[in-house]
């Protein structure tokens, strides 16, 4: 029977580990840290379950987290709320955000067009006639339809940044900040970056199921439930071990070396800690060097920080559970701040979820939890900058929320450093690669490493999606390969 080591508990490594162990493949799963996961987890803090991240996730129990479990047979309960968001895009007010865009509700606000063109031509001259007609929901809506009716053109745009994309047939102020905030939110990286194809590709996936959610109980419910069946399976999970070397001997993988001084034996190894750090464990010496290149060169997402808000009684009372704000700033500037050396936002784009308003057993009876979270570079070493960021963005929040404030029991905040403190990658990004031109969609990475046996998987190999869905539908993918 092939022996398989796995590398690492985030959503990509414990969804593979489980479904190879569940097709009859003799497993290992080492993780380093006390605790299941990765960035896919949650702990108590102050009597609350509070994840790591910020976490929703776009697809729920219909995407591929909801797959797996299926696949092993595992409970994995979800929590949805429609409407979902609440975008506050102007002066105007709150706009909100149904599961479905063609939803009763949806379609009470606005009437819609469709796309019928099936050449490119048609598509973007409907697109241009949605936007002048209906403005961003018109174009929200032919986003959705467009994977549809033409699949071709999400590979086609694969390479073009989503800024480039949406000016073909839009200057529209408004439509420019939206996008370019949803693109911060769902890919971790702005317009002006992100790969258009995935951008609509992520979008239109999200009002196609309809599911966006949360596990009931917090983040970890995903890894856990794949864990679940990864135990019950005979699977060998060794925590608070990490992997310090992947043994190659002529080219192919012998097995991994742990922080325990144990020799892990395995004819296959699946790695969970990101191309760079495989490509050091596994030694450069064993790769191509252009392969060695290649991966020194690829970029990795922008990140976010939050304060998390414990608040005695109800602090919000808001028709969805979570709130955003547009920045009312030049469009393709709202991000700059990031990557200026010490910059700060005058106006920073927040992204508020209301945990509890979607699970109420994560606070105490009578408590609820505000999240207000702000996007970032991913270094490490910049911490005062970091919470002179999050001061700025609590304060625009209790702009918007004056009563919040006095009902604040307790607060805590997670930063880049937090971030690392998981990963041990000594940085702080969100996601893992950032799905930029070049490096997502048709060119992402290919899971295969050229050392024998040797696989990636997560965030940096082989998928789509947002955040942890992309790192569990590397796991599917990964795991149908080795198997
Ligand atoms: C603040 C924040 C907010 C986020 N919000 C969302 C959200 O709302 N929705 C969403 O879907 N996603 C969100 N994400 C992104 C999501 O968490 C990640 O994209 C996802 O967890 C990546 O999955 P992965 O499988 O690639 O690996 P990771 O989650 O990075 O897990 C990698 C695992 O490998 C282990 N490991 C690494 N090296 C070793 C070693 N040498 N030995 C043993 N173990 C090792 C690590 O300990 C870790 O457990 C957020 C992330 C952050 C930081």
């Amino acid at each position: 029977m092939k022996r398989v080591v796995v590398i690492g508990s985030g959503p990509g490594g414990s969804s593979c580990a489980a479904l190879l162990q569940s097709r009859g493949l003799e497993v290992t799963l080492l993780e380093q840290n006390e605790f299941l996961g990765g960035k896919c987890s949650t702990r108590e803090e102050n009597g609350f379950k509070v994840d790591t991240g910020i976490h929703m996730f776009a697809t729920g129990v219909s995407g591929p987290h909801g797959q797996v479990a299926r696949e092993l047979g595992v409970p994995q309960p979800w929590l949805s709320r429609d409407p979902s968001e609440s975008m506050w895009l102007n002066e105007k007010g709150i706009w909100y955000l149904y599961q479905k865009l063609h939803s009763p509700a949806a379609i009470r606000e606005v009437v819609m067009a469709n796309i019928t063109g099936r050449q490119e031509f048609d598509a973007l001259n409907t697109l241009k006639r949605s936007v002048s007609n209906f403005g961003l929901r018109g174009l929200m809506h032919e986003l959705h339809g467009i994977r549809k009716a033409l699949p071709w053109f999400i590979e086609k745009y694969d390479r073009v940044t989503t800024s480039e994309f949406l000016h073909l047939f839009t200057d529209d102020v408004i439509i420019h900040r939206a996008m370019n905030c949803l693109s911060m939110l769902l890919l971790v990286v702005p317009s002006t970056r992100s790969s258009a194809g995935e951008f609509i590709s992520v979008f239109s996936e999200i009002f196609r199921y309809g599911t966006l959610g949360v596990p009931r109980g917090g983040a970890i419910g995903v890894p856990r439930s794949f864990m679940r069946a990864f135990r019950r399976d005979g699977g060998n999970l060794v925590m608070g071990v990490a992997a310090t070397k992947i043994l190659v001997d002529g080219g192919r993988v012998t097995g991994v070396l742990g922080s325990d001084g144990v020799e892990y034996p395995a004819e296959v190894v699946i790695s969970n800690a990101g191309l760079k750090q495989t490509v050091d464990m596994a030694g450069p010496e064993n790769f191509p060097g252009e392969y060695v290149d290649y991966v020194k060169g690829l970029e990795l997402s922008y990140s976010w920080m939050a304060s998390k808000l414990f608040i005695k009684g109800r602090g919000l009372d808001l028709k969805a559970p979570s709130f955003f704000p547009i920045p009312q700033v030049e469009p393709e500037r709202i991000f700059e701040y990031c990557d200026e050396p010490g910059g700060l936002p005058a106006d920073p784009f927040l992204f508020c979820p209301i945990p509890t308003d979607w699970d109420p057993t994560l606070a105490p009876p009578g408590h609820q939890l505000i999240l207000v979270g702000v996007p970032t570079s991913n270094e490490v070493d910049q911490e005062e900058r970091s919470q002179k960021m999050l001061d700025i963005a609590e304060e625009k929040f209790f702009g918007f929320f004056p009563d919040v404030r006095d009902k604040v029991v307790a607060r805590s905040r997670i930063t880049n450093k937090d971030t690392n403190r998981i990963t041990r990658k000594g940085t702080g990004e969100c996601i893992g690669l950032a799905q930029i031109p070049g490096q997502t969609g048709v060119d992402k990475p290919h899971p295969k490493m050229p050392v024998e046996g040797l696989w990636a998987v997560g965030c940096d190999a082989g998928a789509r999606g947002v955040g942890t869905e992309q790192g569990t539908a590397s796991g599917m993918l990964v795991a149908s390969l080795v198997s």
